[in-house]
């Protein structure tokens, strides 16, 4: 028997936050998942969906708010799917973040270890990618952002944790496409041409790339184009690429210039990358190159070191330690991305560094068979984490130390578990806030290898 009933109302305390940012109330044991409430606050709350296990709630009264409550910067944000925790203030987000890594790492995997308070930066106007959906409803032209669990475009004209020049930019190419009634894509018959604009900016904006995602590869961009790069001469790539499929990826697999390059050029730690339409950046400039550095410093690399550098994208974590190793192997599934790698090495001057094109858990094994040692090996997985293929083939590299980049703590905490019954213990692990406002979080730490001591 649940401890609650269906529609009734309910009075709680807030204890605790899910992964997903939302509050968690208890009636007589029995968790109620409430969204946009804080830790510490008292609720009036409907219950609206109850399962065996858990219910979810609607909140219809805070009788005690939190003094780490926000009004939300954003107008759309309780519509829009894009962010989560707006409610929360700073300190809040950067302690729910915390307090989401501790929970993984000691209370799920029990490793009892240190977690470091959140590094924090600047909460708003941060994304140097955006990724905007365009629908046409009722002939009127919507650009913004998806509603939560849903293809509904909320129609924006300001998105707050975007750079400000991707703002100005998106209401520019609106305007345009009302004007020249460029064809817009349309989901359910699969037909029309637009769906997607991408903007992606360099770290000071002087480089700014526009792609154009288009179901044909009919070009209706011309004059836009145009008119884009007399308003905003730092638009230095236009690209459109073509995704023909009935898919909710976003990208196609060919890109077409229309105007300058096919990648902008960033600058990250002092090495200079070219970033292509496709190719993964992270979105958080500042923020990133405060992970990275903390994840080079835990590496504490003197010179003579072989890293490899694993999920390693257009090359970012292991050529920016390029100074201080002594040869670079990196290990990636895209072949763009590696191709970019290759081309970012000699871009930089770099001799020291090879790429292997394939699965992480295949090339990694391959490795092993022909006999790789290396002193660091730096991980950095997509959200669902390493294969224990892959596991298994470190821990046969057995380097001195595992730097592990997380952008997903679930898993983080389940390869760390892993590793340290092989023998990779860590002491700390240090949340770094690349994504304000939303509940992602991105987690750094170093895994010392005990076998070898
Ligand atoms: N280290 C890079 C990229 C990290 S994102 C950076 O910081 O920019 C994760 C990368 O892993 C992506 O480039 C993705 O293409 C790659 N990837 C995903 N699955 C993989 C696998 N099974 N083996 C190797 N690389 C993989």
């Amino acid at each position: 028997m649940q401890a609650i009933t269906k529609n009734n109302n309910y009075e709680a305390i807030v204890e605790d936050y899910t992964h997903e940012g939302m509050g968690i109330v208890k009636i007589e044991g029995y968790p109620i998942f409430l969204p946009d409430v804080l830790k510490g606050e008292v609720v009036n709350f409907k219950a609206i969906k109850v399962n065996s296990k858990y219910a979810f709630g609607k909140v219809l009264d805070v009788l005690k708010e939190s003094p780490n409550r926000q009004t939300p910067p954003c107008e759309y944000y309780f519509e829009c799917g894009g962010c989560q925790i707006q409610v929360m203030n700073d300190a809040e987000q950067a302690s729910f973040k915390k307090q989401v890594v501790h929970q993984n790492i000691n209370q799920q995997a029990r490793l009892n270890l240190k977690i470091n308070d959140t590094v924090t930066g600047d909460s708003l106007y941060y994304r140097n990618k955006s990724q905007i959906p365009v629908q046409k409803i009722d002939g009127k032209v919507i650009m913004g952002f998806y509603k939560s669990r849903s293809h509904d475009i909320v129609d924006i004209e300001h998105c707050y944790i975007q750079k400000n020049v991707h703002n100005d930019i998106m209401m520019f190419i609106k305007d345009k496409l009302i004007e020249e009634d460029t064809s817009i894509y349309d989901e359910l018959t699969h037909t029309g041409l637009l769906r997607h604009i991408v903007i992606r900016s360099n770290s000071d904006d002087s480089e700014i790339q526009v792609v154009f995602i288009t179901k044909s590869k009919r070009n209706e961009f011309l004059s836009i184009t145009k008119a884009l790069k007399t308003k905003f001469p730092n638009v230095k790539s236009v690209v459109q690429n073509i995704n023909d499929e009935k898919t909710n990826v976003i990208f196609g697999k060919r890109s077409i210039v229309i105007t300058g390059q096919d990648y902008i050029t960033d600058t990250l730690l002092g090495k200079t990358f070219k970033i292509r339409d496709r190719s993964f950046y992270q979105v958080n400039h500042a923020q990133t190159e405060k992970l990275y550095q903390i994840g080079l410093d835990m590496a504490n690399l003197s010179g003579n070191e072989t890293i490899i550098d694993t999920y390693s994208g257009i090359g970012t974590i292991g050529l920016a330690a390029s100074d201080r190793v002594s040869k670079i192997v990196g290990i990636e599934i895209v072949d763009s991305a590696v191709e970019d790698a290759i081309e970012n090495a000699k871009l930089n001057g770099i001799d020291n560094a090879e790429y292997h094109l394939g699965k992480a858990e295949e090339v990694m094994p391959a490795l092993v068979d022909e006999g790789i040692s290396a002193d660091v090996v730096f991980v950095d997985p997509p959200r669902k984490g390493c294969h224990t293929q892959f596991l298994d083939a470190l821990v046969e590299v057995s380097p001195k130390k595992i730097v592990y980049i997380s952008c997903n703590p679930s898993t983080l905490q389940r390869d760390m578990k892993y590793l340290e019954r092989h023998g990779f213990k860590a002491k700390e692990v240090t949340p770094v806030d690349l994504f304000p406002q939303t509940k992602h979080i991105e987690a750094v730490t170093v895994l010392e290898n005990t076998n070898t001591l």
